[in-house]
């Protein structure tokens, strides 16, 4: 695996593999790396000739100084996760590197990032998001990009920006690695205390229960939402936001009557952690547990280096 933290070189380290007629897939994070993440590099392994990895803690999106400054950086440990994974090329470039001096431009997406993230973060937010992901996808220029399911809002965020700009790559969205437990795997876990670590169980709990209650028969987000917030009570934990919306617009709905995005975020302590689950209304109860946080939330299938 190849470490480059300059844009010029990582251009001129892809431009041969383009010229050979290669896909590249590129998967961006913010290190601290786990199997979530891992789970992306390998997708990209095995669909795409060459895979990069970007790994930038994004200064842009980061709403609050004290959880820049408390996010978790250990390169070294990413660098050797990156490459068990398959990773063949590295891009970790310093800020200045991604915003050198006199850096003036923003990309912004409406109508999908007011709500649910934007409106707990702030418009900066998906703002830096928005800018820091259409400026690696000019750089890499990769066939595809692998995202997180997890993320679920930034998945729709990027997918609009990726469209509207008429970049020419495609967007793939993979299912939410979990922990034994349910939690979600999230570089801030490791920011958990460890009497809080056994509290973030709130977080999945509200999805199973709220799978449980649609396999039931329920279609009322009312009741759902509800009952979602009902399952976190036993472990102190309250939402900071649960949202029952449509999966690509994120336009609240009353009434569940096709797929539908439930989302939350909750603070544990400091730490402010966050997850979803797409509900299907004709499941059963036993497929509604299957898709319970258990089990990965099935993402949307998209293009693939290899299709
Ligand atoms: P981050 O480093 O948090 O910016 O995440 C980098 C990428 O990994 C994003 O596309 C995330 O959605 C994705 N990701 C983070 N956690 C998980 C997880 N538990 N399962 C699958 N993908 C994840």
């Amino acid at each position: 695996m190849r470490t480059v933290r300059a844009v010029a070189q990582l251009r001129s380290t892809l431009e041969p593999v383009r010229r050979a007629g290669l896909t590249i897939g590129l998967v961006p994070t913010m290190g601290a790396l786990h199997e979530g993440h891992l789970s992306l590099i390998r997708h990209a392994r095995s669909h795409c000739d060459v895979v990069v990895v970007s790994l930038f803690v994004n200064p842009a999106q980061f709403n609050e100084r004290a959880d820049l400054e408390r996010y978790p950086r250990r390169e070294s440990d990413d660098a050797a996760l990156a490459q068990a994974a398959g990773a063949d090329v590295l891009f970790a470039p310093a800020v200045d590197e991604i915003y050198p001096a006199g850096f003036a431009t923003s990309v912004e997406v409406f109508g999908v990032t007011e709500r649910l993230e934007g409106a707990s973060r702030g418009r900066e937010h998906f703002r830096g998001v928005a800018t820091v992901v259409t400026k690696l996808l000019c750089m890499a220029m990769p066939d595809v990009a692998f995202f997180g399911q997890k993320d679920a809002q930034q998945v729709v965020v990027i997918r609009r920006l990726v469209a509207d700009l008429n970049l020419p790559m495609g967007i793939e969205a993979l299912p939410t690695v979990r922990e034994p437990d349910g939690v979600a795997m999230s570089s801030r876990n490791a920011l958990l205390s460890a009497e809080e670590r056994p509290r973030a169980v709130a977080l999945p709990a509200a999805l199973t229960a709220a799978a449980r209650l649609v396999g039931a028969g329920e279609r009322s987000a009312q009741a759902i939402l509800a009952a979602a917030r009902e399952a976190m009570r036993p472990y102190g934990v309250e939402p900071e936001y649960l949202a029952l919306v449509a999966p690509d617009t994120l336009e609240p709905i009353d009434t569940l009557d096709g797929e539908a995005l439930l989302a939350l975020a909750a603070r544990i302590g400091e730490t402010r952690l966050i997850d979803n689950a797409i509900l299907h209304p004709v499941t059963t109860n036993a497929a509604a547990a299957a898709h319970a946080p258990s089990q990965p939330v099935p993402g949307k299938a998209m293009t693939t280096c290899s299709a």
